[in-house]
């Protein structure tokens, strides 16, 4: 049987956050009544003209310089035709031969400690579509036209992934670079970002591209890694079979977890894109390119480098913490009132916070358990007044609102034995208990050291210090 490579590009539309649309002062706010966000410009009224959004063309350009990118000096607007009844202009404003952003790059983790760099054809501005609704209808389709001529970036991906693990990694990244940047707040659930993915194989070793499907409108990472992982099975079966890769567009059924044909190649769309006459090519000047350079915050990357740098942390853990903003800035608003290490700091916050959050569904925002009251737990820690294991149990009293750690510990009666002669006694007792266990160890079998050690933490339901126990038990058994 061969070798199979997969071969992935991305097209990922990301919706800038605008307050109002691109070529119209009509709102962007999502959620509205259906229509009542589309003015005259947006319903595609003969006789109006589109006026373009600044902020819309700042936002491109701040990505453009986040990814390293050529921002160019000139850019234009092309209509790009097709029919569809929720476009009712019969075209949608985009850009085609000169978009805005060219030949950016980024670099994901691949996870092993190692990384790679992933090339960004191109990322040009653009208006999205209405929306039409069949749910809502028995016998017909309902049109929504509050999201037409919502701000869209679309960010075209090299063919640079090869697996499903890759591309998600990939476009996490680019989620955590719009969120740092303030361009789009990437509500996948909301459409507000969503990616094509376009998947072919080839025989390992092989240069030329293979075959390629194109599967529209995924808006999970889950859906993507999924998506991809059926295509890339799929194709090498029907390769496998003898027969060929059919290119074609194709949807994913996330009930089913499988893709299944839109259209093919055949009835493939020809766009007819010419530059839009209604609007000016947009010139960036030098000075305006400098002026949004000074707006660019802190960059994932940087963030990392300097975790590493001011924490200490490795490099593996610095990009955990990063991938998410809010993640990073819980880190340090907790490590900056905690005497405990940095490294346990960044554990927590990658663990026990975000297993807790991933579990309830939560965005760290609405973590029951603030940074203050993380630090406040990690310093009893740190104080010896509990062990690392309760402060587990303490974290999910907190998680379920059950107070601070203070009145937890208290309430609970969970303050860490320390007393000496209290943990001797025990370990005498411990000792005792089991003269088998204690001839075993004296026989050279060290391992029963850490039985003795479980005994004593089951009696004391895990609250006495474990070095004290350890200690003791040494002494006690030589
Ligand atoms: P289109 O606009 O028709 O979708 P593009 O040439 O712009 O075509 O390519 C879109 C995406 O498909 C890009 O992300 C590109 O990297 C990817 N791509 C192109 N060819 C292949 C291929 N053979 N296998 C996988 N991905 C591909
Ligand atoms: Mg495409």
């Amino acid at each position: 049987m061969a070798q199979w490579e997969a071969v992935i590009g991305l097209e990922i539309h990301v919706q800038l956050a605008t307050q109002s649309k691109i070529f119209s002062a009509a709102s962007t706010a999502f959620g509205a009544e259906p229509n009542t966000q589309a003015c005259a410009v947006d319903l595609g009224l003969p006789g109006v003209l589109p006026v373009l959004n600044y902020e819309a063309v700042r936002m491109a350009v701040m990505f453009g310089l986040a990814v390293n990118a050529a921002v160019s000096q000139r850019c234009v607007f092309a209509r790009k035709n097709y029919f569809y009844p929720d476009l009712p202009k019969g075209y949608q404003i985009s850009q085609y031969e000169l978009p805005i952003v060219a030949r950016g790059q980024l670099e994901i983790a691949l996870g092993d400690g190692s990384y790679k760099v992933i090339g960004i054809t191109r990322a040009h501005l653009e208006e999205d579509a209405g929306k039409s609704l069949h749910e809502e209808f028995a016998d017909s389709t309902g049109i929504d036209l509050n999201r037409a001529g919502t701000p869209l970036i679309e960010i075209v991906s090299e063919p640079d992934m090869r697996s499903a693990k890759e591309a998600v990694s990939y476009m996490k990244k680019i989620h955590s670079f719009v969120r740092y940047l303030g361009i789009s707040d990437g509500n996948m659930q909301e459409g507000s970002f969503r990616c094509d993915a376009n998947v072919s194989i080839r025989p390992a070793g092989q240069k030329e591209l293979g075959t390629r499907t194109e599967t529209k409108n995924l808006n999970s990472f889950r859906f993507v890694e999924r998506a991809i992982d059926f295509e890339i099975a799929r194709q090498i079966d029907v390769l496998e079979d003898g027969n060929e890769v059919v290119q074609e567009t194709r949807l994913y059924d996330a009930v089913q977890d499988e893709t299944r044909p839109m259209r093919s190649k055949e009835e493939a769309d020809d766009y007819r894109y010419f530059p839009d006459p209604d609007l000016l090519p947009v010139v960036i000047r030098p000075e305006m390119l400098e002026e949004i350079k000074q707006q660019l915050p802190e960059l994932p990357g940087e963030k990392a480098l300097r975790f590493t740098q001011e924490y200490g942390l490795n490099a593996q853990d610095a990009e955990n913490l990063v991938l998410s903003k809010e993640a990073a800035e819980y880190f340090e608003q907790t490590a900056r009132n905690t005497n405990a290490e940095a490294k346990r700091v960044a554990n927590w916050v990658t663990g026990e916070l975000n297993a807790a959050l991933n579990q309830d569904d939560l965005e760290i925002a609405s973590s029951p358990v603030s940074s203050s009251m993380l630090a406040k737990l990690l310093n009893r820690i740190e104080d010896g007044t509990i062990s690392g294991k309760i402060a587990k149990d303490i974290f999910r009293s907190m998680w379920a609102g059950e107070g601070d750690v203070d009145s937890i510990i208290e309430s609970k009666g969970l303050r860490q034995i320390t007393d000496t002669l209290e943990i001797e006694t025990l370990v005498n007792q411990v000792v005792r208990e089991n003269p088998a266990q204690v001839e075993q160890f004296k026989s050279g079998k060290d391992k029963v050291f850490g039985f003795f050690v479980g005994q004593v933490m089951k009696i004391t339901g895990g609250k006495a210090n474990p070095q004290q126990v350890n200690r003791l038990l040494r002494e006690k058994l030589k």
